[in-house]
């Protein structure tokens, strides 16, 4: 027998697929992980498929050294997303499994933990030594009795209540033995357990019923506070119920040990988590419980759509509308899709959740192609917080430059006098965005990247949030040698610092990516804040999302207009979001809340909606716009990114595709909207050059015309430059 295997050489970007003979005794079938022979060394690779025959010469047929694991780690589901995954994003197989297999598992990084359990062999033995122990050998008996009841405990454990002595004469009589056992490491073995008990609204009950009872795709439209975790948690109740498994995708973000704890609270040790914050043991240990069926929920970030649960009933993604749900780095890939695509291959029930759905879902919703379910009402039956918009423009023309116009000022003050808790959201961390020279308007910019540089007051430094890159701060302009250097925008560190001055007695605290680099990090934060250690929050869209603080009656959202400004055609829908988001922060709990939004273009459209909640108003006048100007979901965009150290060559390369694709234009211009070729927005990152083609093509043409660029691209793959197609990408840098 032969089998034909997927090796995983980490560079190749086609995949190689070889045959083996399968040696006698070794049984093998599809998705079994194997080493063989390659080259002169051996490596790992995958089973695609168990053949009677090869047409690969007899000579130069290998054979398969041994089998990896016992049983099959790459289900028959997952190859059916792997085939899925190569049609709609063009991801080989091996960069597929690579998805689907926890990174440690490669290369046998992570070798099973093993502990050692004290046992008892022989019963009648043991209960024949503890009749003849003296009375007074209250150590050695305890740790018989605990063992025969227990059947194994961990050596480590018995030590500790009996003493390491008793456990060795127990050893050497041989009472106790010694059995090393695999042990698996449990993530967020200190989360509190939050069971509440909890009576369901009618709308809950509603809603429940209906996602329990039909099949399909569904989109659940529910008002921040409405109580859409308890409906997720009654439906993954049911499917369990029923012998069925779960995937629940939150944002990363929002894998807090909140949501976790909840999950723990009601589902107990059935639940598996998976994310990035997990050490590698962790997350190879959850993998395992998954694929062993131990575990039959799956709570995690967008990877957690790969995990190899079996016998799915339904999939929930929360917070659908997050952009971290694309992903956009290689491979690319949108993780709705992949989850509409398995929840009907593997017969189960997608649930999409959101305060806020982006455009693309709600249109969906409104054709049709998903099921509208609503929750227009909070839990605690409050209405959303009223949000103020406070005009920045008037603010200084009245003789008022600081951060914090008097509205917020005096809601900031009102707040702590009353002892209740503030959020004040910034869409932009560090110090300032920029430092500025007033003379000549030179910037400080990375020299590897074609950006501004940021500055970290902590460090008293510059960084580049692109690279990494550091630099001194400049007191003198390198350019004209003024010293008159300006820093430009706002950012967390410096809202901080004005609240301190503001508020010396209030203790504050900061949430971005600079104080949640340590693992847990942004954990501590929120759990300070959320015992009350703290009054006010400040942080960037880290604290917009999920979270749910009682204490929270006042949210400040200090500059709106930066999302406003971005450079995407989701700018609008972002901003929306992201207000809504964020207003939701405010009085969950029985107090109100208030909303205090800070802007210089008071009157725009998006923020007089977001200030009545007003949805469906956001979703007509949006989609109008996209329809008329043809942007998602009226057409799709595809980038295609062409980077290299050497300009020329990423000049040359892009030219010769862009040749390619207008050629195919020419015999199917009805199918597009536009194509243009330009040098990327950023023309470099981490020294290399970048250039784009972009294109936006009518729903009719997209199939055919991503076909083609696959192709193309594929055609064109070369050493020194590489190129790649984004579809809708998020944002266009
Ligand atoms: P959403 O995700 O829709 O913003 P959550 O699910 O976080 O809302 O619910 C908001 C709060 O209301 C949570 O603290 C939750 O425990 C609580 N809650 C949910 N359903 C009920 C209910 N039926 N009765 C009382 N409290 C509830
Ligand atoms: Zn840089
Ligand atoms: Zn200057």
């Amino acid at each position: 027998m032969f089998a034909s295997v997927i090796v995983d050489i980490a560079s190749s970007q086609v995949d190689k697929v070889f045959d083996y003979i399968i040696p006698d005794g070794l049984t093998i079938s599809r998705g079994n992980r194997v080493m063989v022979p390659f080259g002169k060394r051996e490596i790992e690779g995958i089973v695609i498929s168990v053949n009677e025959t090869t047409r690969v010469d007899s000579a130069k047929l290998k054979t398969i050294s041994h089998k990896l694991e016992d049983i099959p780690v790459i289900s028959e589901e997952q190859f059916k997303v792997a085939s899925f995954l190569k049609e709609e994003y063009n991801i080989g197989l091996a960069d597929s499994f690579r998805l689907f297999l926890p990174s440690e598992m490669r290369l046998g990084k992570v070798k099973d933990l093993v502990a050692v359990c004290l046992t008892i062999d022989d019963e009648s033995k043991a209960k024949e030594y503890l009749s003849k122990l003296k009375a007074n050998a209250t150590q050695q008996q305890g740790a018989i009795y605990a063992v025969l009841e227990e059947g194994k405990v961990l050596q480590s454990k018995l030590a500790k209540r009996f003493g390491q002595s008793a456990l060795s004469k127990l050893k050497k009589e041989g009472v106790l033995v010694e059995k090393p056992e695999v042990v698996l490491r449990s993530p967020y073995k200190g989360v509190k357990i939050l069971d509440k008990n909890i009576t369901l609204t009618p709308t809950q009950k509603m809603v429940i019923e209906r996602l329990t009872s039909e099949s399909g795709v569904f989109l659940l439209h529910g008002v921040t506070g409405s109580g859409k975790t308890e409906v997720y948690m009654n439906v993954i109740k049911d499917k369990i119920s029923n012998g069925k498994t779960a995937i629940m995708l939150v944002p990363e973000i929002s894998l807090t040990p909140q949501v976790l704890g909840n999950f723990r609270a009601r589902f107990g040790e059935s639940v598996a988590i998976l994310h990035s914050g997990l050490s590698a043991g962790e997350r190879f240990d959850e993998w395992k419980r998954i694929l062993f069926g131990e575990a039959k929920i799956v709570v995690g970030a967008r990877s957690a759509i790969f995990a190899p649960v079996k016998n799915l009933g339904v999939i929930i993604i929360d917070e659908e509308h997050d952009g971290s749900y694309v992903s956009e780095s290689n491979p690319r890939y949108n993780t709705i899709e992949i989850a509409q695509f398995r929840a009907q291959s593997e017969g189960a029930t997608l649930v999409l959740g959101s305060a806020t759905p982006s455009l693309e879902s709600y249109h969906k919703a409104m054709t049709g192609e998903y099921k509208l379910l609503e929750m227009k009402e909070r839990v605690n039956a409050k209405a959303l917080p009223p949000l103020k918009i406070v005009d920045m423009s008037r603010e200084m023309r009245e003789g008022n430059s600081g951060v914090f116009s008097r509205d917020l000022t005096s809601a900031l003050e009102r707040t702590i006098e009353s002892g209740n808790q503030a959020m004040l959201f910034i869409n932009r961390r560090g110090y300032a965005s920029f430092l500025m020279c007033k003379e000549c308007g030179w910037v400080a910019k990375c020299k590897d990247c074609d950006v501004s540089l940021v500055y970290h007051r902590a460090e008293n430094a510059l960084k580049c949030h692109y690279c990494g890159n550091r630099y001194k701060v400049f007191d003198v302009c390198p350019n004209c040698g003024s010293k008159s250097i300006k820093q430009g925008l706002l950012g967390t560190q410096k809202v901080q610092q004005e609240l301190e001055e503001l508020f010396p007695n209030v203790k504050i605290l900061r949430m971005d990516n600079d104080t949640t680099q340590t693992k847990d990090g942004h954990l501590k934060i929120l759990n300070e804040f959320r015992e009350g250690k703290a009054q006010i929050l400040v942080g960037t869209q880290m604290i917009a999302k999920g979270h749910d603080f009682p204490g929270v009656t006042l949210v400040g959202i200090i500059d709106a207009d930066v999302s406003l400004h971005q450079s995407t055609y989701k700018a609008c829908e972002r901003t929306f979001q992201l207000i809504t988001q964020v207003a939701g922060r405010a009085g969950r709990a029985d107090k109100s809340g208030e909303i205090i939004l800070q802007t210089y273009a008071p009157r725009h459209y998006i923020y007089n909606m977001a200030s009545h909640y007003d949805y469906p108003m956001f979703y007509k006048k949006e989609s109008n716009a996209r329809e008329v100007t043809a942007f998602p979901p009226f057409a799709t965009i595809f980038r295609i990114l062409v980077s290299g150290e050497n300009e020329e060559e990423v000049r040359e390369k892009t030219k010769d595709i862009y040749t390619e694709i207008t050629d195919y234009q020419k015999d199917n211009k009805e199918n597009f909207v536009y194509l243009g070729v330009m040098k990327s927005p950023i023309g470099r990152i981490q020294n290399k050059f970048r250039y784009q083609i972009l294109m936006r093509v009518k729903p009719n043409g997209e199939k055919a015309i991503k076909k083609f660029l696959f192709e193309t691209l594929d055609k064109n793959k070369s050493q020194n430059v590489i190129s790649f197609i984004e579809i809708n990408p998020q944002n266009l840098s």
